[in-house]
């Protein structure tokens, strides 16, 4: 197993380090994470608040938090791809799995919110497959 996990954004922007310790890991299939991502659920791992140590492009690092409810998201400023956050309550540090270079060993635990989830989660994933483009 890795000990430190590296992870960055699209344009190499941003590059981070984190422990490899997780707490959890969750695919959350609600209405705002679709809109966050763009995409059908937001694959997100929780560790403790201090496990970062941001390697560069700290700078470029924009924050969003929603006036009333509990979602922040991280991106950077350049690209857009998400990157690390602490949420409002400041109990974890929220790690966008796509981020990370590697895998950690922690296996998704549990799909959360699905009563919103997208109508087109399903069928995809058992539309045809192609390694690019359909020809
Ligand atoms: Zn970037
Ligand atoms: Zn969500």
């Amino acid at each position: 197993m890795e000990d430190n996990l590296t992870g960055e954004c699209l344009c190499g922007t941003v590059k981070f380090s984190v422990e490899n310790r997780f707490k959890a890991f969750y695919q959350c299939h609600c209405k705002q994470c679709q809109q966050l991502t763009g995409s059908a659920f937001a694959s997100n791992l929780f560790t403790d608040p201090d496990n970062i140590e941001w390697l560069s492009g700290r700078d470029s690092v924009a924050n969003y938090e929603h006036p009333s409810r509990e979602f922040s998201k991280s991106f950077c400023k350049v690209c857009g791809s998400a990157v690390p956050f602490i949420n409002k309550t400041k109990t974890s540090l929220i790690v966008p799995a796509g981020s990370l270079n590697k895998l950690p060993d922690i296996q998704p635990q549990a799909n959360i919110f699905t009563a919103e989830e997208a109508c087109w989660l399903k069928q995809g994933l058992q539309a045809d497959n192609f390694n690019g483009f359909p020809e």
